[in-house]
């Protein structure tokens, strides 16, 4: 094989690594971004239960504030009684204390309810909880195995730069430009194997001269449809 073609290939199969590891780490933030969607699910979860139990605690002190508020009013009545002149008035005066008696069994029912409705909220609090935790733990095991592997590819982009770097020199500069055009028109791959009269790249078939002449492996040839520099290999 023509030597320009072996370095050809060669700088391919390095330019090919090189982006394959530039996509990879360029989709880091958009995979951990994804990653990360049930952790925020459990954080607004456990935000909107926290509220929850606020507004229910809230509501228990009010309660029982005005539980407080009936009870002072009938240690005040209770405290009238001995002003109290007549029979029609201690009547009334009994059914008032009735009146707010019957308000307190109420109230004290409320609070009763309350608190078992923030006894079992306080529970599913908790259990939002754990889940925020472990989700944390989950996407931090998960970005510390990416930055690993964005550490590895880092090293190994380094030494495929300087591999392609050494490889283009050899390269003549204007087959090397022409490599670098169809890089870029071919997303990526600039050269490609032919096989049974096919150009890989693009699908097409090649004619059978020109097939004659690739399978030499001796002159730069390009595939006529899509521009791609071909190589002969019956080998996948
Ligand atoms: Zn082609």
């Amino acid at each position: 094989m023509k030597d320009t073609l072996k370095f050809l290939i060669d700088l391919q199969e390095k330019d090919s690594g090189i982006l394959k590891k530039r996509a990879f780490i360029d989709k880091v933030p958009l995979r951990i971004f994804e990653k990360d969607e049930p952790l925020k699910r459990a954080n607004v979860e456990l935000e909107s239960i926290k509220h929850k139990n606020e507004a229910l605690l809230k509501k228990k002190r009010d309660k029982e504030a005005s539980l407080n508020d009936i009870n002072e009013k009938i240690n005040k009545m209770k405290s009238r009684a001995a002003d109290l002149k007549t029979n029609k008035e201690y009547q009334a005066h009994l059914k008032e204390i009735e009146t707010f008696e019957k308000d307190i069994s109420t109230a004290e029912e409320n609070i009763l309810m309350i608190m078992e409705e923030l006894d079992n909220s306080l529970k599913q609090q908790e259990e939002k909880a754990k889940n925020v935790a472990s989700e944390t733990d989950k996407i931090n095991a998960f970005k510390k195995e990416l930055e690993q592997e964005v550490e590895k590819y880092e090293k190994e982009l380094s030494l495929l730069k300087d591999e392609r770097e050494k490889l283009s020199s050899a390269i003549d500069p204007d087959t090397y430009k022409t490599y670098m055009t169809l890089l870029k028109t071919g997303s990526g791959v600039a050269v490609t194997q032919a096989k049974n009269e096919i150009c890989l790249g693009c699908d097409m078939n090649i004619p059978p001269q020109l097939f004659v002449e690739l399978k030499k492996n001796q002159e730069i040839i390009q595939c006529q449809q899509c521009r791609r520099i071909l190589y002969y290999s019956d080998t996948e």
